[in-house]
């Protein structure tokens, strides 16, 4: 090795948990787009055409190029694939692109070794690369561990004295659904087990004198990724390394649902100044994947170092945690906090409230007929109505929030409940018997009206922030307000002003924006929060945002950092060339029916090989086996093999309805 950089991070995890900064890493050669080091993060995507197809890989990659992707990964699962991959790299130097190619390996060492002697870039996966997962060997002996490792060792090192030959990079990418039986008998399919696969590899690599290697610890649950991606940080410093890191969240889905699960974990990392390039994940077309990841990455180019006058030695206590504690809450009234779920709270003082109609927005819908709301698992727990008063009856289990001045003066208060600011709270006449809410910033706690703060159990903080480095700065409060021994629940509240969503720089957006840059932005904020079990409910404040989007995107939040589960989770692949049906259409088609099925998660992969290793937990999967073919899984277990395509659905529907799990679509 020629370098070694100390065995710890001030951090723990990364260079700090306030102030932001890069983890600085190795530089990696890539063709001519180098990775890591002082180099900017960079973005990449993997095509989805048949890599035997060249001009359909070519001109797919050219589009990719175009919306941004500075690496294209193209899979090659046999030896005869990763020879057409010459084809294909031909064919883009002719036409002037140069962009560094990748080949995406699994289960096949032969195809890696013809590979790397073609493209820029190899990708195996350490749970696959010289293991066929059979699920068989449930535990190993010291010995027979050992030996293991040794056949690895042999399998393995003809790849990397080929990459060293012909300056070609590796990426090491781990995926938390397809870990070796190996590892598995000792660690289960765990973070630690994550990042001990990739550690086996790595000090081969280095063992042979090989650094040019990119390190990924991919999961589809983004709690698990990005706790797995900290661990690795912190191992590999312990053990001298500093390998780049490639941040993706897999199988997000699409829509709004893949950006923000891919928000969530992405962005958690960034914030902490982890990650060296970034490949986004969505079952739909590849470029589209690009300006999603710039989108993400872009943040962080002016994003400086914020020193705060206030320290704190619990944070980031509990980066690892399997049931994150760092928030610990008491419950107000059976409205917040404890071991309630985390509310969303929106404004709708914009809205015309006239109009009983506004509230389907907010998930009450009204019944002209029975002058009723009817309620859905995306009803809002509170709505903000500033100063202004509606001149129609709201439902009795929606919460009204008004500012407290206004609040003083309406006569019959039932679910009706006062926002103060720390001054007003501090010196208000009037109090509510049952939940205050009082907007606060961290450096609020080091002031002397903070000392004067009547503090009482029906306090629940709004907790808002103007730095740029706002997640941090948020995360700071949570841990002083822990060191205070204060238990009262906290609201995230995150202002996105409307400046920020319009502009020419949205056009990278397109076409959904700006909805699409705010899911992005109050995922990272919120969700780095949520992961690490802070945060008692959430309050994305965007006035140019519509209310049902902000709704949406709140709840869609929750469901990723899985602290709310209100709808059904898809987990589908963002297909490739081994793909066997199109994922886009089946995944439309299966949520078509089965969306209304509250916290069951349905795997929907494009292929037998990877599917059912990377569902990872799924309750039931959906994965192509042939052509027209589909094999259904409850778990892991094959429940019905080769099904043809035209009634695998219904299939998978009686296989629910037979374990109870179906219900009836209202
Ligand atoms: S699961 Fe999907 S993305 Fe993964 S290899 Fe199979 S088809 Fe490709």
């Amino acid at each position: 090795m020629d370098m070694k950089i100390g065995n710890t991070l001030p951090g723990g995890y990364c260079n700090s948990l306030t102030e932001y900064s890069r983890w600085h890493t190795r530089e990696v050669t890539i063709g001519s787009v180098p990775m890591g080091g002082s180099n900017p993060i960079r973005i990449q995507s993997m095509t989805t055409v048949d890599t035997m197809d060249t001009i359909g890989s070519v001109e797919q990659t050219i589009r990719m190029v175009e919306a941004g992707c500075e690496y294209v990964r193209i899979t090659a699962p046999s030896v005869k694939e990763a020879h057409n991959l010459a084809e294909i790299k031909k064919e883009l130097r002719k036409r002037g692109y140069t962009v560094p190619l990748v080949a995406d390996i699994h289960f096949t060492p032969n195809a890696a070794e013809v590979a790397a002697r073609i493209v820029e870039k190899v990708r195996i996966n350490p749970g696959n690369y010289a293991d066929k997962k059979k699920f068989d060997q449930l535990s190993y002996t010291q010995i027979a561990y050992q030996a293991e490792l040794e056949r690895i060792y042999t399998k393995f090192a003809p790849l990397v004295k080929i990459c060293k030959e012909y300056g070609t990079a590796m990426r090491i990418g781990t995926n938390h659904g397809s870990l070796s039986d190996r590892i598995m008998s000792h660690y289960g399919d765990t973070p630690e087990g994550m990042v001990e696969s990739a550690l086996e590899f790595i000090r081969i690599c280095e063992d042979l004198h090989y650094y040019n290697l990119v390190i990924s610890m991919k999961s589809s649950n983004p709690q698990v990724m990005v706790r797995a991606y900290r661990l690795l940080v912190e191992k590999m410093v312990a053990e001298g390394m500093n390998y780049p890191l490639h941040l993706g969240v897999t199988e997000a889905g699409d829509g709004e649902d893949g950006r923000i699960k891919s928000a969530v974990g992405i962005g958690t990392l960034l914030e902490d100044g982890l990650g060296d390039t970034v490949r986004v994940s969505l079952t739909e077309e590849p470029e589209f994947e690009a300006p999603v990841a710039i989108a993400l990455v872009n943040r962080y180019k002016t994003r400086q170092a914020a020193a705060y006058d206030q320290e704190s030695s619990s944070l980031g206590q509990y980066p690892y945690s399997p049931a994150p504690t760092a928030h610990v809450s008491t419950e107000v009234n059976t409205f917040i906090g404890g071991s309630l779920v985390p509310r969303v709270v929106v404004d709708i003082s914009g809205k015309n409230l006239k109009d009983p109609a506004i509230l389907t927005d907010v998930g009450y819908k009204y019944d002209i007929l029975l002058d009723k709301y009817h309620m859905g698992e995306q009803s809002v727990d509170f709505v903000y109505l500033a100063d202004k008063l509606p001149s129609f009856a709201m439902p009795g289990n929606l919460k009204q929030l008004y500012d407290y001045r206004i609040w003083v003066g309406i006569n019959d208060k039932t679910n009706i409940h006062p926002v103060y600011t720390l001054a007003e709270f501090v010196e208000a006449n009037l109090r509510d018997t049952q939940i205050n809410l009082v907007r606060i910033c961290r450096a609020d706690l080091s002031t002397s009206r903070f000392e004067a703060l009547p503090l009482d159990s029906t306090i629940v903080f709004v907790l808002e922030t103007n730095e740029l480095h706002g997640m941090a700065d948020q995360r700071l409060f949570f841990s002083l307000l822990a060191e205070l021994g204060l238990e009262n629940p906290v609201i995230i509240r995150r202002q996105y002003p409307v400046e920020e969503f319009t502009g020419p720089q949205n056009d990278l957006m397109n076409p959904e924006e700006p909805v699409s840059k705010l899911q992005l932005y109050a995922a990272t904020d919120m969700g780095g929060l949520l992961i690490d079990g802070m945060g008692d409910g959430i309050w994305i404040d965007a006035p140019s945002i519509p209310v049902d989007k902000l709704v949406s995107a709140s709840f869609a939040i929750l469901q990723a950092t899985r602290s709310r589960i209100s709808k059904t989770e898809y987990i589908s692949c963002p297909s490739c060339g081994r793909t066997l049906f199109d994922l886009q259409e089946t995944t439309q088609m299966i949520r078509s029916r089965t969306n209304h099925l509250k916290g069951l998660k349905i795997g929907i992969m494009g292929c037998i090989v990877n599917g059912p290793g990377e569902m990872a937990d799924a309750d039931y999967g959906y994965v192509g086996a042939g052509p027209g073919k589909v094999t259904l899984y409850r778990g892991k277990e094959v429940v019905k093999r080769n099904v043809s395509s035209t009634n695998a659905l219904d299939e998978l529907i009686e296989i629910i309805c037979g374990d109870g799990r179906w219900v009836n679509p209202e």
